[in-house]
Order: C-alpha cells, then structure tokens, then sequence
C-alpha cells in the first residue's frame, strides 16, 4: 500500500499584513480533487513550479473534512493490526499544530483528540458487539526529541534529567526507556492528560529558553485488543496490539537566515539533521530501497520508520503568503519527493497467551483420534 503525502494550505489569520497570495491548490487533471500545489519561482514570478500530492487541501478546508479524508479511514486498518504514522511538516506558523492538536471549540480540534475519539467509539462497540469477549485497552505516551534528546512529556519538566531518556535496542526494535505510559478510559482522560503534558512542553522550553516549536512531539496511542474464550473460562484467547503515532515536527524554517545564537544553531543543527533524516528514509522507501537509513536520527530510529508495518501519512503544511516564500519552496522540494512511497501492508501478528481450551482437549484431539482409527 501506498503512503500518502498531502499539503495542506492554511487560510490567512486576520492578524496577518502580508496579503499577497502566492501558493494555490490545483489540479492536473480537470474536475478532480486538487493534487498539485502551485507557486511561482523567486526568480521569475512568470514562471509557476507545480509540486504534485496524492492530495491537496485548501485554506477552506475544515477539521473535520481534512481528518475524514485522510485519517478516519485508517482507524478500521488499526483495530485490524496495523500501525499508522501521521507526520504535520512544515515551516513554523503554518499549521502544524492546528492540523495535529487544534484548537478548544469542537469544531476545531484536530487530527489527535479526532482518532482518539474515533478509537473509544469503536473499541467500546467491539466490546458491546462480542458481548464483552473482546477488551479494548488504550494507553498513551508522549514524549518530544529536542537537541536529539528525548524528554516524557507525562511528566513534570522537574523530572528531567540533562541527558534524556536512553534508547535500547530489543527484537530489532527500538524503546525508550523509562518513558511513562497512561491507561485512557474515555475522551475526557485522554483530554485531561493532552493538556497537561502539552503544558509541560511549554514549561520546559521555556526555561530553557526555547520554544516548543524547536522540538518534535510524538504522541503514541497503543491500542491492545484482548480477546477471551466464549465457553465461560474466561482464559484468554489472543491479544493484538497496534500503535497510531502523531507527529508534530520541529519547524523545517532554515534558521541559519533567521538567528544566529549558539544556542539556537545547536538546536538548527539537531532539527536539521533529524528533518534530513526523515526525508532519506521517505525517498529510499519510495524508491523501493532495501536499506533505510532510519537509524540515522533518533526520531525515525524510535518510529521505526519504514520497517514497522502500517500506514504513513504525511501532512506538509503551507502558509499561502509571499512572506513564506523561500521557505515553502524547501518544504515543497523536500516532502513532494516523498509521494510515492510504498510500505508493505502487514498486520501485526496475534500473540497467543493460552491455548483456546477447545483448541487442546476436545475438538482437534478427537479429531484426530476418529480419523486414526
Ligand atoms: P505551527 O504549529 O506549524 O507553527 P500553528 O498550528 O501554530 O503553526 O498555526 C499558526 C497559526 O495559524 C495559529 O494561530 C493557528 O491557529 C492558525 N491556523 C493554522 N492553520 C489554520 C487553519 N487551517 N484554519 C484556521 N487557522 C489556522
Ligand atoms: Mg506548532
């Protein structure tokens, strides 16, 4: 299956003086649904450069239509065993967090509080419809990379230590260790423990000087499905676990033009490099490549990216003014090129806890015995 990648282009803020208009939604084909982004060339404003998407979405496109589109339809492929990766791209200002987290008025919320919402909903008629035989379990970790560091967000920024969380290696994949994980009932738990760990994301940049723009934030929904036999027992039969992961990434703004603090080029140098990273691996993959270099940042070492077995999507978020320019066309330049990767699509394997109790004694065994004699 293929991953998708598709820009999204954000409406002017009423705020904003700089009205001058410069990136469009477009179509190559008449009459279908806009697959190319169009912006002129910085040298010669006559000449238009057309960056093709699986999808384009323009500035009046809602919450709800962007995430019916591009993420609700992967919630079933999730309850079935598979993982899927949500990337928001892009320059800083132009809606990555709006995409990902959104705003506090329901019709705004975006992407995340959405699919967990979607989730809920679904594993809790999963569990009505099989008569309580299936469990669905939902827990959360978040956490965000800064300076190729990895900090828990569930946790107080006190908690932190210099170094961040250590990363160890099990079954060819990647953990972290130490990083706290939260059991979500319903909706609201979840909301409770977004807010206050987007909370501490503010906090700690702050004292570090910083600004949460600078970091990438992961949120990882594990879902774990458990199913028990239905002759009474209760033992259990099977359990499926999948991962839905959200991306809020760093700004992809070249901050060599903007700030020259050492600080700030520590941190240009890390996001940078992590970005680059991420672009490797989503251009080997869509060559077809056998070796993926996602070792090389710590993000896409955690993600796994290309190996794990799933659905990716990738949001590129575009601010539409002429003020973005030079920076929209490096995000253009690097996430187009991602458009056609392809991840195999592989359910995770059921893990079998116990044996189903038929399964041992009676049916197969006196099957067997019948057919022997
Ligand atoms: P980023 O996370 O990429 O830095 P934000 O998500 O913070 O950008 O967006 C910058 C500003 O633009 C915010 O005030 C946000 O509310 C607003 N914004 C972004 N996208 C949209 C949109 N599609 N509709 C309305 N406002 C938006
Ligand atoms: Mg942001």
């Amino acid at each position: 299956m293929s991953v998708r990648v598709v820009a999204r282009i954000r409406p002017l803020l009423p705020k904003e003086l700089d009205k001058d208009i410069i990136v469009r939604a477009g179509s190559s084909e008449d009459g279908t649904q806009p697959n190319v982004v169009k912006i002129p060339s910085p040298k010669n404003e006559a000449e238009i450069f057309s960056f093709a998407f699986n999808s384009v979405y323009g500035q009046e496109t809602t919450q709800e239509e962007l995430f019916n589109a591009e993420v609700a339809p992967h919630v079933k492929s999730l309850f079935q065993g598979l993982d899927i990766t949500l990337f928001a791209y892009g320059v800083t200002g132009t809606g990555k967090t709006h995409t990902m987290r959104g705003g506090m008025k329901l019709a705004d919320r975006g992407v995340i509080p959405r699919i967990l919402s979607h989730i809920f909903r679904r594993g809790k008629k999963l569990t009505k419809d099989t008569d309580g035989l299936v469990d669905v379990d939902v827990a959360l970790s978040y956490y965000e990379i800064y300076n190729d560091k990895v900090y828990d967000l569930l946790e107080p920024p006190e908690k932190r230590t210099p170094t961040g969380l250590p990363l160890r290696e099990k079954d060819n994949k990647t953990y972290v260790i130490g990083l706290s994980e939260r059991q979500c009932e319903d909706l609201r738990d979840f909301e409770r423990l977004y807010i206050a760990a987007n909370q501490n994301r503010v906090t700690a940049s702050t004292k570090l000087n910083a600004h949460s723009s600078r970091s990438h934030a992961i949120l990882r929904v594990k879902l774990t499905q458990t199913t028990r036999s239905d002759d009474g027992s209760g033992s259990v039969v099977s359990v499926l676990e999948s991962t839905a992961s959200a991306i809020d990434l760093a700004g992809s703004e070249d901050n060599r033009r903007t700030d020259n603090g050492r600080e700030r080029l520590v941190e240009s140098a890390a996001i940078n490099k992590s970005l680059f990273v991420l672009s490797q691996c989503v251009d080997a993959i869509a060559r077809g490549e056998r070796r993926i270099p996602y070792r090389e940042s710590k993000m896409t070492r955690i993600l796994s990216l290309g190996q794990n077995n799933g659905i990716t999507v990738m949001i590129l978020n575009l601010a539409p003014l002429r003020s973005y320019h030079l920076d929209t066309l490096s995000s253009l330049n690097v996430s187009s090129r991602a458009k056609r990767i392809e991840v195999r699509e592989i359910e995770n394997e059921v893990v079998y806890k116990q044996m189903p109790r038929t399964f041992n004694s009676t049916s197969s065994s006196s099957a067997f015995s019948s057919s022997a004699s």
